[in-house]
């Protein structure tokens, strides 16, 4: 497995070609097959590109991403390819145009490989509920490698590209990185452009790489964020030089621990190397400091009543008239919509619908939809009035390590509630990265989470790459 340095450096001697590159990961993709972590891959597309781009790395023209190869979360739009979002719905949807994070990758010279499984339509902390079949984690194939974005976590993590594109709802990068040991960046929300990201819940929706390390999460972040006049959400905000941010020093910075992560939760083996990192902070001059967010328990609760509610409405697009299945056993219009939806959809995107449905009509809006969007805006001035004391947040990122596939399949609630410490950060809108800290005593990844201000990713890049290098 290398990092983009390592791939850098050898392209730079002569050691290797893209191409090379590119078969390297091509094999590796092949012989890990059974982890079901690609929907897609793109052998010949990919060579040719990557021969033109040894060409231009010849004539001293190419892109600052040359040479990293990239898989993608099926649920971005890629010209005249598939993009399923794990479903059956869309399974032989092909997109008409490129996200505008593909077409930046593409001009920075990254070489796009394939498409990589995903729970269905993002919803999900484990890969179990995609229609082509669970995700498996490398380290031990009966476990779940986290979820939504499953298989772009698996991908890095077991070499078959030196990155990977995911996108984070509730969690989806961070949690699935915590899983399998690698680095996972949910940027500010409207840092990087959602044009040709398939809604799920939009106004908590951010496209974010994962990486083995934090310098790459930085390079991949540096072509991919800014502003984009096809979203409306997108932030028209200066994008700072991220490598020139990792400068290994922590000295006097202000460390915040929220409280109630720390609670009893969370399991101990995470709970204790966390503290580990923790103390290294403080040895080399950080400044340590408990915090309260006080909105803490309503987090779970809002999160999924205002995702939901928004994913109800973002979801009725598909009803078999324009976009990818139609049932062809229904006789009237409004039979063709039941149809195909009940045929369409797995058991867990309608769970969502029709939650989402409940908390919007008529008579319960007030109850939970409106409440909902009361407490989102609680726990984001709680995140606010933390940043007033420290400069960033850490917490671990998820209250367990991976468990057994099957395990909370039967228990939607248990699943949901895995999702505790990263939802607050979509709900506030904030960064939040998850890089390795250690192993628990089964051998498996444990992730640790730091929080920052919105646009504080050049703070939380900087606390990331220096754990990193504390090894
Ligand atoms: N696990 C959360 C959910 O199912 C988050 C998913 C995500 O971030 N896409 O909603």
């Amino acid at each position: 497995m290398k990092t983009f340095d390592a791939i850098k450096a050898d392209l730079a001697s002569g050691a290797a070609t893209c191409v090379q590159v590119t078969r390297q990961y091509l094999d590796a993709i092949e012989r890990q097959k059974d982890l079901n972590a690609f929907l897609a891959v793109f052998p010949e597309r990919t060579l040719s590109q990557a021969d033109l781009i040894d060409k231009k790395i010849a004539a001293g023209t190419a892109g600052p991403l040359a040479g990293m190869v990239i898989a993608v979360k099926d649920v971005i739009c890629m010209q005249n390819e598939r993009v399923s979002c794990g479903s059956k719905i869309l399974k032989n949807f092909i997109s008409l145009y490129d996200a505008t994070v593909i077409r930046r990758l593409q001009d920075a010279d990254a070489l796009l490989i394939g498409k990589c499984n995903m729970d269905e339509f993002a919803m999900g902390s484990s890969t179990e509920n995609s229609a082509f079949g669970r995700v498996k984690l490398p380290q031990d194939r009966d476990r779940v490698p986290g979820g939504s974005s499953g298989g772009s976590a698996v991908a890095v993590t077991s070499g078959m590209s030196t990155a990977s594109l995911g996108s984070d709802t509730g969690g989806s990068i961070r949690q699935p990185a915590a899983f399998c040991g690698i680095c996972g960046l949910k940027p500010t929300y409207g840092r990087v452009s959602r044009y040709g990201l398939v809604a799920y819940a939009s106004s908590f929706d951010s496209i974010g790489p994962f990486a083995l390390t934090v310098k790459d999460i930085a390079s991949v972040l540096q072509v991919i964020a800014g502003y984009d006049p096809k979203d409306s959400t997108s932030a028209d905000i200066p994008i700072p030089d991220y490598n020139s941010s990792l400068t290994r020093n922590v000295r006097g910075l202000r460390i915040g621990l929220p409280k109630e992560y720390f609670g009893s939760a969370l399991n101990e083996e995470i709970k204790s190397s966390v503290e580990k990192s923790i103390d290294i902070l403080r040895k080399n001059g950080a400044i340590i400091k408990e915090v309260s967010l006080p909105h803490t328990e309503y987090t779970i609760a809002a999160y999924y009543i205002l995702a939901t509610a928004e994913a109800s409405s973002n979801l009725a697009r598909f009803d078999g008239a324009r976009y990818g299945y139609r049932s062809d056993d229904a006789d009237t219009l409004s039979a063709m919509y039941v149809k195909s939806r009940s045929e369409g959809f797995g058991p867990e995107v309608k769970r969502r619908i029709m939650l989402g449905t409940y908390v919007l009509s008529s008579g319960y809006y007030d109850a939970y939809y409106r409440k909902g969007q009361k407490v989102r805006r609680l726990i984001q001035q709680d995140f606010f009035e933390a940043f007033n004391e420290v400069d960033c947040l850490i917490t671990p990122t998820s209250p367990t390590t991976s468990f057994k596939a099957g395990e909370k399949m039967d228990d939607p609630l248990q699943m949901y509630l895995s999702d505790i410490y990263t939802t607050s950060a979509n709900l506030a809108g904030i960064p939040g990265i998850s890089i390795p800290c250690g192993n628990d005593s089964k051998g498996l990844p444990i992730g640790l989470q730091i929080m920052g201000p919105q646009f504080g990713e050049p703070l939380i890049l900087r606390i990331a790459d220096f754990l990193e290098h504390q090894k």
